[in-house]
């Protein structure tokens, strides 16, 4: 789950970051208030969920209330990279003298949090990273000792970062207890802004939250925002499925994870793309199963589908007349490729026996046949 910046820094604050004051408005009218109420130099900024907002003129300093107004109307409903601005945080403006750079990621290759520091900070760090990733600093935290000052103050000496090193680690730890407080995937504050009076603040912040630790945090549940996600991702998670959009054609449902990623290897490998990620988990009974056709045929993108399950837990039968529901009522309108093996296989094949719907003893051949039929 993606925060907006006004909530990241809220979190950030209660982890001893330091951020500028600010708070949010729907309207001109608002902003304009808010603005009032500070009497000086703001910044409005736009709150979407992407990155590159001042780029894309999504972010601006107003030197007084009336500005602010005006500035406001003119973020409002603007439209960055796809997604339409509907909220403004209004913050007091930094005096910047500096803009750094400070992230976490959750890696792989490490088992943990990676810092990464960098002093080419701002706007441009994508840039930095593609272009001249040696001017990234990273440091791989212990998970058991987590981040000590004493390496953060290393860290950015190593980055060529200026200032108060004692503030600069601080951050750099509050922003580590944030991220593993929350579970975030991904926490950074960019531009970490040494100001002209040399105090150290976060103008700008990221996080990213593993949805797969949500239930640990019923408190972060607030900042869902159902409308800016993925209309079938929301009707997937109400219906408990692990569900991905994917930018193919050919929709894919299975039972397990790794059953699911080696079917859209498959797809690919003959030639297809898929156009979703769609595990329907273990002992699914037809009606499951008949929700996931239906979930998968409302993506307009989908044009045939794949449906791979190993009987283990999920009868064949189950899934069959699950498949075969969806074909009754007349929903299952594209070519569909099944490959059903294990427990209650005959079972399986029997129900389907002169049905427009074909089983395949692979999931290769079931594949093929799919990617082929979609493409005609
Ligand atoms: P992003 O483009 O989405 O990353 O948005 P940011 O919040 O990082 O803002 C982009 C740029 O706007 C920053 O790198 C700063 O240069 C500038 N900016 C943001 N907030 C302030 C502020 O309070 N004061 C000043 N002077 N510039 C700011
Ligand atoms: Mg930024």
């Amino acid at each position: 789950m993606k925060l907006h910046e006004y909530q990241a820094k809220e979190l950030l604050a209660k982890f001893g970051v330091p951020v500028p004051p600010g708070r949010i408005a729907f309207t001109p009218d608002e902003a304009k208030a808010i603005a009032n109420e500070y009497g000086s130099l703001t910044v409005i900024k736009a709150q979407v969920h992407v990155g590159g907002r001042g780029k894309a003129g999504g972010v601006k300093l107003a030197k007084d209330a009336n500005e602010a107004y005006d500035r406001a109307k003119a973020i409002l409903g603007m439209d960055i990279k796809g997604l339409t601005v509907r909220k403004v945080l209004v913050g007091k403006a930094v005096d910047i003298a500096k803009e750094y750079y400070c992230g976490l990621i959750v890696d792989r290759n490490v088992q943990g949090y990676t810092l990464m520091v960098s002093k080419e900070g701002g706007v441009d760090i994508e840039e930095v990273a593609a272009t001249n990733p040696e001017a990234i600093t990273r440091f791989a935290i212990d998970p058991i000792k987590g981040l000590r000052p004493f390496e953060a103050r290393d860290i950015a000496l190593q980055a060529g970062l200026e200032g108060n090193l004692n503030k600069i680690a601080a951050m750099m730890v509050g922003l580590y207890n944030a991220a593993v407080g929350v579970d975030a995937s991904l926490a950074e504050i960019n531009p970490l802004v040494i100001t002209e009076q040399g105090d150290v603040i976060a103008a700008d912040a990221k996080i990213d939250i593993d949805d797969n630790a949500m239930y640990r945090h019923p408190e972060l549940e607030m900042y869902r925002e159902v409308e800016s996600e993925h209309p079938l991702e929301v009707e997937a998670k109400a219906f408990g499925f692990s569900y991905v959009k994917l930018d193919g054609h050919i929709g894919v449902i299975g039972n397990g994870a790794g059953l699911v990623m080696t079917s859209l290897d498959v797809v690919s490998r003959v030639g297809g793309k898929a156009a979703n990620f769609l595990d329907i988990g273990g002992g699914a009974k037809a009606e499951v199963v008949y929700n996931a056709v239906k979930l998968v045929l409302k993506d307009p993108d989908v044009k045939g589908i794949l449906i791979n399950i190993f009987g283990g837990i999920t009868r064949a039968d189950e899934v069959a007349k699950g498949v075969l529901r969806a074909l009754d009522e007349g929903i299952l309108t594209k070519p569909l490729a099944m490959r059903v093996a294990g427990t209650a296989e005959a079972e399986a094949l029997a129900l389907l026996e002169g049905k427009p719907i074909n089983m395949y003893p692979t999931m290769t051949e079931a594949a093929t046949a799919v990617v082929k039929e979609a493409a005609l």
